[in-house]
């Protein structure tokens, strides 16, 4: 691992290096997909995702480039409400749900908790209902829109790296402790929740990024954890490409998210799933992407190791 890098990183260097937001409106969603995922109980189900549109995250995370489609100023109570409605009426009828909203669910200049009570009689008719916070904004909000929801509510949480010096420096203004703490706090109040991990953050190497994506699956799962998702960190948000630039960033290598996803499947202490869109950016081998991305996604819906792709690429 390098050491540091000289490139002085931020809170506000961060903010500074970046583009243009994109333009949206606080009416609609900013997307919205359907895709297949392993349930809790082992069967493999539509689920639904829909991408709100509302007021940037507070925290500034060096990786992050989902303040792009957000607005600067609070969304009007009940445009968050008329997202989700937007986004149904153009989706399949489904079990499960995804509200993303880049940012934290339970920070309330981001989703007024005035529209609580609106948008949980909306998703009443889901099972599941799976928002995104982070662990610092975990608290009695959550229980309280947990009892207004006739849906299982499940939070996603970001642990991102258990490696405690790059933790620091992705600006998360997290600890472990307080990831712990969260995760703690939902699995006595019956909320399932989901951690997202880094492969390969800044100054590591290939092999530390392996190692420490690894750790962070173990630690999830020790901290009440029910499913992981490893994220390959992409650049393209100012920041990352300047330290890409410099040498203090590499993309992983998708033969990687092979390895960390294998070892989290095989730990069997919960679902792991590779996070697969746009793989191509993570392979330098165009004939065998395609394969490693199915095998990817066939491990996401089976929860078993499936063999190997065989390619001149990785032959020594
Ligand atoms: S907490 Fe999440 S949404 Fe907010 S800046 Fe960090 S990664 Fe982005
Ligand atoms: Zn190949």
């Amino acid at each position: 691992m390098n050491e540091k890098s000289d490139f002085l990183i931020n809170d506000s260097r961060i903010v500074s290096m970046r583009g243009n937001k994109n333009s949206v409106v606080p009416q609609i969603p900013y997307g919205w997909l359907v895709e297949k995922e392993r349930t809790a109980s082992g069967n493999i189900e539509e689920t639904g995702i829909i991408f709100l549109t509302n007021r940037e995250c507070p925290f500034h995370c060096l990786m992050c480039d989902l303040w792009k489609n957000t607005t600067d100023e609070s969304v009007p109570v009940g445009a968050i409400p008329d997202q989700i409605r937007y986004a149904l009426e153009k989706m399949p009828s489904l079990k499960h749900i995804k509200l993303y909203n880049s940012g934290s669910f339970f920070d309330v200049r981001a989703i007024p908790e005035a529209d609580y009570p609106e948008i949980a009689w909306l998703l009443k008719d889901f099972e599941t209902v799976i928002v995104e916070c982070h662990p610092r904004l975990i608290n009695e909000k959550c229980l309280k829109f947990r009892d207004m929801l006739t849906s299982n509510l499940n939070i996603a949480l970001g642990l991102e790296t258990v490696n405690p010096e790059i933790l620091k420096l992705l600006n998360k203004q997290m600890t472990l402790d307080d990831f712990a703490k969260a995760s703690e706090f939902l699995s006595e109040n019956k909320i399932r929740s989901r951690a997202f991990i880094l492969l390969r953050p800044p100054l590591l190497s290939e092999a530390e990024g392996i190692y420490w994506a690894e750790r962070s699956v173990d630690f999830a799962f020790s901290s009440g954890i029910e499913c992981c998702t490893i994220i390959p960190v992409r650049a393209g948000n100012g920041i990352m490409d300047k330290l890409m630039e410099k040498g203090d960033f590499n993309l992983p290598d998708i033969n990687s998210l092979e390895k960390v996803v294998e070892y989290g499947i095989r730990l069997k202490k919960g679902r792991v799933f590779a996070d697969t869109w746009d793989l191509g950016l993570f392979s330098k081998c165009e004939k065998c992407t395609k394969k490693r991305t199915d095998r990817l996604v066939e491990m996401n819906l089976t929860q078993k190791i499936v063999p190997p792709v065989e390619c001149t690429c990785t032959e020594k």
